[in-house]
């Protein structure tokens, strides 16, 4: 294994549920309490210190001391064990995370059935010292998007936070992680000042503001893989989603689409 290049890299860990007992919509993408805690584990054990997105972009941007091994915790989508059974983990922990929030099924349920976040329930997780972050209004794959409809699951997704948490909402992670130039301005206009992408690769200081790479923790992901990316390696360092978004592969997302457009959230990546 070689050791930590003098370019620093930052794991940023992507969650979705952590549950033992998750509907088989979102099961690929979870992880048991028991894995996550051992996660939470193995940053301790490496002496990294967690941060919040916001709280990365400030520190790199010279607001405030970066930690000498920064490493960042987020959850996509907001499930309802990201209150009941990660935030605790991570308090007793003394760690930060950054919730990305799904406005559409606040108070409601994932298309499996699993209980979302209600918005008194996203106000008691940011009191628990979580970010709170826009995941669009209803999770479309928004680089198919006409610009109107854009706009609503960009700007009216942030608006909406507000107005349900009374918080200021700062951060913006795309759904699939697909965005594009175009995503990626309009993402900027509604008022966000970060933006992550999936990317399945270390984030590093030049990752830009609005394509933030991250590493999916799948229920598949080992320790080993968790330990590694915690050590600097494991995965590439920050690389551009246009080397797997393919233009015909976006055409077939955008014709599917409009056949069935909540079809494309069961495959979350
Ligand atoms: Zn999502």
């Amino acid at each position: 294994m070689s050791s930590r290049t003098s370019t620093p890299t930052v794991p940023i860990l992507l969650y979705h549920s952590v549950s033992d007992s998750p509907s088989s919509f979102i099961a690929p993408f979870t992880v048991s309490p028991d894995t996550f805690a051992r996660h939470l584990d193995a940053v301790a054990a490496s002496g990294a210190t967690t941060l919040t997105v916001s709280g990365l972009r400030a520190a790199l941007d010279g607001h405030q001391p970066l930690p000498q091994q920064p490493v960042l915790v987020t959850f996509d989508d907001g499930f309802l064990d990201t209150l009941a059974v990660a935030a605790p983990l991570l308090a007793e922990r003394g760690m930060s995370m950054t919730a990305y929030v799904t406005t559409g099924v606040v108070g409601g349920t994932s298309p499996g059935g699993d209980p979302m976040l209600s918005w008194s329930q996203t106000i008691e997780l940011a009191a628990s010292g979580a970010e709170i972050g826009g995941h669009s209004h209803t999770h479309p794959e928004l680089d198919t998007l006409p610009v109107t409809a854009l706009r609503e699951e960009t700007a009216g997704c942030r608006a909406r936070l507000q107005d349900g948490t009374g918080l200021p909402i700062d951060s913006f992670a795309y759904p699939f992680g697909y965005s594009d130039p175009r995503v990626r301005r309009v993402v900027q206009d509604a008022g966000f000042t970060s933006a992550c992408s999936v990317k399945n690769a270390l984030s590093a200081p030049h990752d830009p503001p609005f394509g933030i790479s991250r590493l999916m923790v799948m229920s598949t992901t080992g320790d080993d893989d968790v330990k590694s990316w915690l050590s600097g390696n494991g995965a590439p360092v920050g690389r551009d989603d246009e080397r797997v978004l393919t233009r015909g592969w976006r055409a077939w997302r955008r014709f599917r689409n409009r056949v069935h457009p909540m079809a494309g959230w069961a495959d979350a990546r």
